[in-house]
């Protein structure tokens, strides 16, 4: 029924617990209140903060089994990959908890004759934050620990299959010794949102999801004038050079395809090689996606769960088949298994050109692939000629050429050479054109929800 949030267990179809839903009312009464709670919490000295999101760096640690067990039911992650996730979400606020005071520093400015110049971080207030159900934990806390650390309140409204997840985070705050109030969990309708975002106690909004999300979310976030940050979708493109080594770049590739199990927003997903190395990079790139067999994602030697949802994996089905009817040719995988559940196996698709989906669109899914380009500048034509421009890869033999066409030439938020691109803590995270502006983690990330307030002292 539409009044609860229903869990389907993805690797069997089976139906899980069920949560009653949130009604807007309740949802603008938990802005009020975390409104007023943050009225205090920015009174707070940094070092109150950092006690409360140093524990809560503890908590995960201590309960990392049990919110792995979580994602693996409401989404189909493996158990590995899970507590790899809250491993990554403790580290997180470990960093934010002993440096966001260093991020938010005073920084004196000499205005000759103007007295004493400086400019100040304060606090915008409480950030309606709406997240993907991809990476449940790391996506909130990515955005949390910053964002309380610098002083910040927060109402979450999360994915609708993990509510389970939501609600757990918000108790993890709890009892790591968060004012009461700060931070709510709201299973909350997406189309209520708009106006949840009306709310006066609502000063900001942040979201990561889908282009379609974020529009409509910048839309409303635009009619009343609020900060907006947004994490979007990518098609990350990495460029096989012709002096890469094929194995060790399929290497690389498989790996940055397949994270999560290619529901990433930073998963690559389209393999520029140039033509000389086309063959063997293909040869590779199978070997490679056949080391990921798919299997229960509660054994802990699997390395491909299920996908999160049925639905879901009947939409990249569809842009496989679609892919191949224009032409791409199927070199791994590509069938649906005849079983329960949103299965899907590692696929490979290369002779991927303009038209198909494979190539025009983001395929999110364990679903490589390949494209033939000329040349070094055909490659970097083709990677940019993109909607998305979130992360990117250069995959060759000279240092110096990757360093040049990662820094100068792709059109993309990161760019990495001869390395799978991923978050951490202490590099800025983010997009450019349809995936999204604003950015995540590091000191850009902590500033996004600040007032850079200029002082003058005369
Ligand atoms: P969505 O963008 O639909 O969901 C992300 C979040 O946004 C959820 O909390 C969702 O709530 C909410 N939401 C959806 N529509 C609106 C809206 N109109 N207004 C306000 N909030 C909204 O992602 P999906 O799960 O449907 O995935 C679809 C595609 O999104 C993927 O194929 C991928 O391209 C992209 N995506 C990108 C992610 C990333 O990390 N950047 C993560 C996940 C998806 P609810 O669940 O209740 O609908």
């Amino acid at each position: 029924s539409a009044s609860v949030a229903q869990v389907i267990n993805p690797a069997t179809g089976e139906q899980g617990k069920s949560y009653p839903l949130t009604s807007l009312n309740d949802a603008l009464q938990s802005a009020d209140r975390a409104h007023a709670v943050q009225r205090e919490w920015r009174k707070a000295s940094f070092a109150d903060r950092a006690a409360v999101i140093g524990k809560v760096c503890e908590l995960l640690r201590e309960r990392a089994d049990d919110f792995a067990a979580l994602m693996t039911q409401e989404m189909g992650k493996t158990l590995t990959d899970g507590r790899a996730e809250v491993e990554k979400c403790a580290a997180h606020c470990d960093w934010f908890a002993k440096n966001a005071e260093r991020y938010l520093a005073d920084q004196p400015i000499i205005v000759d004759g103007a007295g004493e110049v400086f400019v100040t971080f304060n606090p915008l207030g409480v950030v309606l934050v709406v997240m993907p159900w991809n990476f449940p934990f790391w996506q909130v806390i990515r955005f949390a620990a910053p964002a309380l650390m610098a002083g910040n309140g927060a109402v979450l409204k999360h994915a609708s299959n993990v509510p389970g997840c939501a609600l757990a985070i918000e108790q993890l705050l709890k009892d790591a010794g968060l004012p009461d109030g700060l931070f709510h969990t709201l299973l909350l309708p997406s189309k209520e949102i708009a106006k949840l975002i009306e709310s006066p106690h609502i000063a900001a909004v942040t979201l990561t999801g889908s282009v379609a999300a974020g529009k409509s979310v910048a839309a409303a976030a635009g009619r009343v004038l609020k900060k907006c940050v947004l994490e979007l979708g990518g098609s990350d493109a990495y460029l096989i050079l012709d002096d890469a080594d094929a194995v060790a770049a399929a290497k690389v590739a498989a790996t940055a395809r397949m994270v999560n199990g290619g529901q990433s927003c930073i998963a690559g997903k389209r393999f520029i090689v140039v033509e000389p190395l086309k063959q063997r990079f293909e040869e590779a790139m199978v070997e490679a996606m056949r080391g990921y067999a798919m299997g229960d994602p509660a054994d802990e030697a699997t390395r491909l769960g299920p996908m999160q949802s049925v639905g879901a994996r009947d939409e990249v089905h569809e842009q496989v088949e679609k892919s191949i009817a224009k032409g791409a040719r199927l070199l791994l995988g590509g069938e649906v298994p005849d079983r329960p559940g949103a299965w899907y196996p590692a696929t490979v698709l290369t002779d991927v050109a303009e038209g198909q989906p494979a190539h025009d669109e983001e395929i999110f899914g364990p679903v490589a692939a390949i494209i033939a380009a000329k040349d070094e500048a055909d490659a970097i034509r083709i990677a940019n000629d993109s909607e998305f421009g979130l992360g990117s890869g250069v995959l060759t033999g000279d240092i110096d050429r990757g360093r040049r066409i990662a820094r100068d030439l792709l059109d993309a938020g990161m760019s990495f050479v001869n390395e799978n691109v991923r978050s951490d803590p202490r590099m800025p995270f983010g997009g450019v054109k349809h995936s999204g502006y604003g950015r995540e983690c590091a000191d850009y990330g902590i500033r996004e929800f600040v007032n850079i307030k200029t002082v003058l002292v005369k």
